[in-house]
């Protein structure tokens, strides 16, 4: 590989020096995301267009340079460690809107944009782009694409995938593609469906055209709270059994909400054991009813109370608990591992046991926020990373939690991916064969294995 210092000097001739970072503090703040692994890069560049991604590519391919894309680094898997050093591409600077198309209803956007701020931008006009993960006042639309991200909207929209109509990709060696349009049902394979969710293992994304619907004309917001974890999770199921999909179904246990209103003062009932926070969205016709039917299955699952949302300023303050959520957390432990599997709806009180017996096994404090609708838990387990013993028991834990996840008929990651963090749990899910075909799939786009290697694929046992 190229010397430190020449790679830094090829890299500033091609998106100037200014933007090339290279001193050890410089490099020591991307040597971290929002999982609890590190690794150094050597050198971080921020590209201002696809040209200079193009010319940066160009380099990492001839020289044999590992390279990965970062937006803001809120991914929870270890995505953006650069774990054989090599080049960060930071995408900050490539963060414009480029065309807002109402009439075909998209918008052509720079990987580097952050998701609240398009959602505020289209909002101005009606529209809404619906992915809405927790993290969307930093997340990036560039690594939302990567993990295809869901969020609390995402049980009645679908998550990143079901949004993205097209992209813009650099190849491993500086080739610029473009898949997909404005158009719908191209022919040919779905090429934009395999590079969303790749986990920025395959190509870059320089730009994006997202899917665009109009904004709800109206809201309603609920608070069901129950005094055991099984009811509300059995309103859950009772309510999609009953043909009923609300916008959002979130739950929180009480320990993250006793977390969340040291900090956020949200009004979560500290006495009760979990709350449902129920969102409906759409045309007003029938909407009481629904809500009335909803409250009605709530009943039958032995609600405490369910409180509606008056107004915008009471629905703002509910979501900006649940928003939250993971940072309030932090006031318990200083660092948490957030454990995304998925369970089919009916196992979630099977499994939200089992992970409670986890923590005391491990005796681990663990709280519980996630995404109730689409059966994807998010177990936080809480700890303090400068405690190696503690953080061994974390790994283990961890580890469990995601086999209870598979054994009940789910999953390793709803939306938050592999990445370095479960690599080995990939065992639960997929076969020796599976995973040799993600090799020549990796293999196909990335011969010379410099993107983002080391990640999303566990590397073949010899
Ligand atoms: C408090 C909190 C709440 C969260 N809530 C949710 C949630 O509700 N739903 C959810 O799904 N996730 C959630 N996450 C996880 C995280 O926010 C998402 O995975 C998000 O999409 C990451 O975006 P990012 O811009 O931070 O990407 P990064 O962390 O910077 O990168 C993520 C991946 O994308 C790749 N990448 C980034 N940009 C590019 C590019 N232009 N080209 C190629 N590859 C690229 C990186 O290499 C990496 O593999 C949460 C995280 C936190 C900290």
């Amino acid at each position: 590989m190229m010397d430190a210092q020449t790679l830094v000097d090829r890299l500033g001739e091609i998106v100037g020096p200014q933007n090339v970072l290279s001193s050890q503090m410089d490099l020591m703040l991307y040597s971290y995301d929002a999982s609890p692994e590190k690794g150094m890069p050597d050198v971080v560049v921020l590209p201002g267009s696809t040209e200079e991604v193009s010319k940066i590519m160009v380099l990492a391919h001839k020289e044999k340079v590992p390279i990965l894309g970062r937006g803001s680094g809120t991914n929870l898997t270890g995505g953006t460690i650069p774990v054989q050093g090599g080049i960060v591409v930071h995408f900050s600077r490539m963060n414009r809107i480029l065309d807002l198309d109402i009439p075909n209803r998209t918008v052509t956007v720079e990987p580097g944009i952050i998701t609240l701020d398009l959602q505020t931008e289209v909002l101005k006009k009606g529209f809404v782009y619906q992915p809405d993960p927790a993290s969307q006042k930093v997340s990036t639309i560039g690594g939302n694409i990567a993990e295809n991200s869901g969020g609390p909207h995402c049980l009645k929209y679908g998550v990143t995938s079901n949004h993205i109509q097209g992209l813009e990709l650099v190849l491993d060696d500086g080739t610029v593609v473009e898949t997909g349009g404005k158009a719908w049902d191209e022919p040919g394979f779905d090429i934009t469906g395999l590079f969303v969710g790749c986990e920025g293992t395959l190509a870059m994304v320089t730009k994006a055209i997202l899917k665009l619907e109009r904004a709800p004309e109206a809201v309603k917001t609920m608070l069901a709270v129950y005094e055991t974890i099984e009811d509300g999770a059995n309103t859950v199921s009772a309510i999609i059994a009953e043909g009923i999909i609300p916008a959002t179904l979130e739950m929180m246990d009480n320990r993250v909400m006793r977390a969340v209103e040291e900090t956020i003062h949200a009004g979560y009932p500290l006495d009760a054991a979990a709350v449902l926070i129920i969102e409906l969205d759409g045309m007003p016709q029938g909407m009481e009813e629904c809500a009335l039917k909803i409250m009605d299955i709530c009943k039958e699952n032995n609600v405490r109370e369910v409180k509606l949302a008056k107004d915008e300023a009471e629905r703002a303050t509910l979501w900006a608990g649940r928003k939250g959520a993971f940072g309030a957390v932090g006031q318990v432990r200083p660092s948490y591992q957030c454990c995304d599997g998925t369970v089919p709806r009916t196992k979630l009180p099977e499994v939200l046991n089992k992970v409670i017996r986890i923590g005391e096994k491990y005796n681990l404090p663990i709280g519980n926020v996630f995404h109730a609708g689409d059966g994807n838990l998010h177990p936080l387990i809480m700890f303090d990373e400068r405690d190696p013993e503690e953080k061994a028991r974390v790994q283990k834990a961890a580890t469990e939690i995601l086999k209870a996840c598979a054994d009940a008929g789910g999953t390793i990651s709803g939306e938050h991916g592999v990445g370095l963090e479960k690599l080995r749990e990939t065992s639960f899910i997929f076969c020796e064969t599976d995973l040799a075909f993600e090799r020549t799939l990796k293999q196909a786009f990335d011969p010379n294995n410099i993107i983002n290697p080391g990640k999303m694929i566990p590397e073949a046992v010899c």
